[in-house]
């Protein structure tokens, strides 16, 4: 802005923050501080940049979604830096925001897959199945060259979750003719021949899922399971040890190989795994019924002896 002022010309800078008027040579706003010049705003963002590296390895969360705030009120058309800035909310759990930001870089860049394929996580995470099928639809569609096999696996999950096995199926399938390394569709099939009762299925896939170095402590509790429903009591027994192993706090397979030691009367093991896990888990219910039940089997089985002590007398 000109003010004409008896033949001077004096100008005045308007802070594109707060909107102060600040004197022509004012480098920073003296109302909130704000760089008035853009050479100093671009120090600025470069800086700020610089610090977000940082606070994204320390995880300093409130800090950082700050700064790429700040970065966004200069360079709101900055797509990477909305991207960045939607994981940190996300992290944080403020899915809302992270979702507007994901929006909005989508908006500058509608072929951001990264922003994209998280955009429909978000929808996947908050259960708004519909939401994510659209977005992991569209995702197929973009023009940019990528074999999408992930995005096939997570449409397959939604599919699942929504209780169409078929197309499930059919996107798992998919999913691993277009990448056969891809270990998760492989385990996400056994989970469904491992619904549908066929048991050997299931124990191929998870086999291939580990195989492929899905090491999650899940596939060995699943596949303890299968082996289970076939009467293989070795591999059961050892595939939830795996879990177990695999992850020390994984409730699941506990509670699984503990109800194992109890049907199998192996009540030393089953005592052994259920004092462990009330160390893990001091205030559980689940627990007090495990404990009930081997309380139970193991006076059964004291009254069976006894019945066939006597029995042996007469
Ligand atoms: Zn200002």
């Amino acid at each position: 802005m000109n003010i004409k002022c008896g033949g001077d010309i004096v100008s005045t800078k308007i802070c594109s923050k707060c909107k102060t008027e600040n004197n022509e040579n004012h480098n920073y706003c003296f109302a909130c501080g704000y760089p008035l010049n853009d050479s100093i705003k671009e120090k600025e963002i470069i800086r700020l940049l610089g610090i977000s590296f940082g606070l994204e390895v320390y995880n300093m969360l409130d800090k950082l979604v700050n700064v790429y705030e700040s970065i966004l009120y200069e360079r709101p058309n900055y797509a990477d830096v909305r991207y960045r800035c939607a994981l940190a909310y996300e992290i944080k759990g403020d899915y809302q925001k992270a979702i507007y930001h994901l929006m909005e870089a989508l908006k500058i860049n509608p072929d951001y897959i990264q922003a994209r394929s998280k955009l429909a996580d978000i929808y996947v995470i908050l259960g708004n199945y519909q939401e994510a099928l659209i977005e992991y639809k569209n995702l197929l569609n973009t023009k940019i060259k990528y074999t999408f096999a992930d995005v096939h696996n997570n449409i397959g999950v939604i599919y699942e979750k929504q209780g169409n096995i078929k197309q499930a199926k059919a996107y798992y399938q998919k999913a691993i003719s277009l990448n056969p390394k891809f270990a998760k569709p492989y385990y996400n099939l056994g989970n469904i021949y491992y619904e549908k009762g066929d048991y050997e299925q299931a124990i191929a896939y998870y086999k291939k899922a580990l195989s492929l170095k899905l090491e999650i402590p899940e596939v060995y509790n699943n596949l303890a399971l299968a082996y289970y429903k076939l009467d293989n009591l070795i591999e059961t027994e050892n595939n939830f040890l795996n879990a177990i192993k695999l992850d020390p706090f994984f409730f699941d397979a506990y509670y699984n190989i503990i109800l194992f030691y109890i049907q199998n009367n192996n009540f030393h093991n089953a005592r052994k795994y259920l004092d462990i896990l009330k160390q893990r888990y001091p205030k559980n219910f689940e627990i007090d019924y495990l404990e009930k039940n081997l309380d139970k089997k193991m006076k059964e089985s004291i009254k069976n002896e006894t019945i066939e002590e006597k029995g042996k007398k007469i």
